[in-house]
């Protein structure tokens, strides 16, 4: 590990974010990034609070990123803090969405009038501005280009290592049960180098069960909130301890 964890101090907040906080510390390199336990519900954009969700997606987006780490998809992460929070390297976020789909659903289906479900012949990588006040408009990499927020070699590595990072979440996934619909990522830069940042959790990703048809995203979107509750915590359990034994053999 590049930085000993237990020296690190708090120090002022950084950025309030709607379902994370950053914190900088007393080394300028490195943040403390704390998980709230606020949703912003899919569908309906209003955010509701749901208890224990701030321990679950630090507990899952930091088994994600370790497990990418592991197939040197270079990122911010840096380890655990403690039951809510991570540390994180700081990058300056490049303000995009960028989100990778491999199944038509949501209003991507309802865009392009395919049917929910029907996959597609190869991922497709999007990039969307990231401005609430603007509703997060669709991009493309010449947007970046003028508007000076990135260059054509930035470009290559986030298509690069979004492409990679789908290939290996995707077999994550499919070996514990869920396809990999979409999801969303995001990246930093520091020192001229590109980093897979934010997190990937629950709340990023799009998954469906594939031995009984689940949509959890709808029923993230549509449960009260104790019921979401549960749900976050079921589906941590299968990522992270999942039962099949050749599973906890390999990670
Ligand atoms: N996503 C996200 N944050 C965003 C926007 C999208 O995590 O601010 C994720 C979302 O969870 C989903 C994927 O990116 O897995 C596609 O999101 P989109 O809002 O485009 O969904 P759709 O409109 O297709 O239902």
């Amino acid at each position: 590990m590049e930085v000993n964890i237990k020296k690190l101090e708090k120090e002022s907040l950084f950025l309030d974010g709607k379902t994370k906080k950053l914190y900088q510390t007393n080394n300028p390199d490195y943040l403390f990034m704390e998980y709230k336990n606020d949703l912003v519900v899919p569908d309906g954009k209003k955010i509701i609070k749901v208890r224990g969700k701030s321990q679950i997606n630090n507990e899952v987006s930091s088994h994600v990123f370790q497990f990418l780490d592991s197939y040197h998809i270079p990122n911010h992460y840096v380890g655990r803090l403690d039951e809510k929070s991570c540390v994180v390297k700081r990058v300056d976020i490049i303000p995009i969405n960028v989100v990778i789909r491999n199944i038509a659903a949501g209003s991507f289906a309802k865009n392009y009038k395919l049917d929910e479900g029907q996959v597609l012949p190869a991922p497709v990588i999007e990039f969307y501005f990231k401005n609430d006040k603007l509703g997060n408009p669709m991009i493309n990499e010449y947007h970046l280009y003028a508007f000076g927020y990135s260059n054509q070699d930035e470009v290559r590595t986030i298509q690069r290592l979004a492409a990679k990072v789908n290939a290996v979440l995707r077999n994550f996934f499919e070996r514990r049960n869920f396809k990999l619909v979409d999801f969303k990522l995001e990246f930093g830069r520091s020192r001229n180098n590109i980093y897979l940042a934010d997190e990937i959790s629950l709340d990023t990703v799009r998954l469906w069960e594939v031995t009984s048809d689940r949509k959890i995203e709808k029923e993230i979107a549509h449960g009260k909130e104790t019921e979401v509750g549960k749900l976050y915590a079921e589906i941590k359990q299968k990522l992270i301890h999942p039962k099949n034994k050749e599973e906890k053999n390999r990670t």
